[in-house]
């Protein structure tokens, strides 16, 4: 199957949906070992990337992840928002000229979003940071040659799941060293409720 235009407003939406549902948790896991800003960055930010994609008309994936991007990175104080921003800024740019999205564009796309966060943020695998759900992911979508909502869900989950035996090397936790094992990484969490969301639209 290809992402079309309507998959991919329906993510937007669907992860929107996800993140307000639980800003007050994502808040609660960045309070534990960062500033306690995570849910409403989040929020604050798919809130606004709807409004814009829901008041605009699409004939390609890659217009409505621009907007998205452009949006995060305006509205979205904190790490996070420059750092999802580009992920879907790269996702833009690498589906451009097609109207919809094969599997092999969209795989090719995470891994441009993953190499923005890096140069972005310089973290690596490991450091508990979103980028611990994104990769596994990637890994994921190379192995496979469409798309497969079970595993993506199930791969995003227990990626996130992962993130809490690790101690953080970067972002805030980090100055918690230590004592940031044992707490899920808020930036992990969200981005397991952008797959998993996908992951719900890929089955309608
Ligand atoms: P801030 O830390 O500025 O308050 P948020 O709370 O919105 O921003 O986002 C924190 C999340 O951002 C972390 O949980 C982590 O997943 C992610 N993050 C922080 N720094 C980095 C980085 N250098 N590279 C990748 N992801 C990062
Ligand atoms: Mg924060
Ligand atoms: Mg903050």
């Amino acid at each position: 199957m290809e992402l079309q235009v309507q998959h991919a407003l329906n993510w937007i939406e669907k992860t929107n949906e996800k993140i307000q549902t639980n800003k007050d948790y994502l808040s609660a896991l960045d309070r534990a070992i960062g500033d306690g800003d995570h849910g409403l960055n989040m929020a604050r930010g798919f809130q606004e990337a709807v409004g814009k994609t829901t008041s605009s008309s699409y004939t390609s994936v890659s217009d409505i992840f621009k907007d998205v991007a452009m949006t995060l990175m305006s509205k979205v104080g904190g790490a996070s928002g420059p750092l999802y921003g580009t992920a879907f800024l790269k996702m833009s740019m690498a589906v451009k000229g097609e109207d919809s999205v094969s599997h092999e564009r969209f795989t090719k796309g995470v891994e441009e979003a993953i190499n923005g966060i890096i140069q972005r943020g310089k973290a690596k695998e490991g450091d508990k940071t979103l980028l611990d759900v994104w990769t596994p992911v990637l890994r994921m979508l190379q192995e496979q040659s469409d798309f497969e909502a079970d595993s993506l869900e199930n791969t995003a989950k227990s990626a996130m799941e992962s993130t809490k035996d690790v101690m953080a090397i970067k972002g805030r936790a980090a100055y918690l060293k230590e004592r940031s094992i044992g707490h899920l990484d808020p930036g992990s969490v969200s981005s397991y409720y952008l797959f998993a969301s996908l992951a719900e639209v890929l089955k309608e």
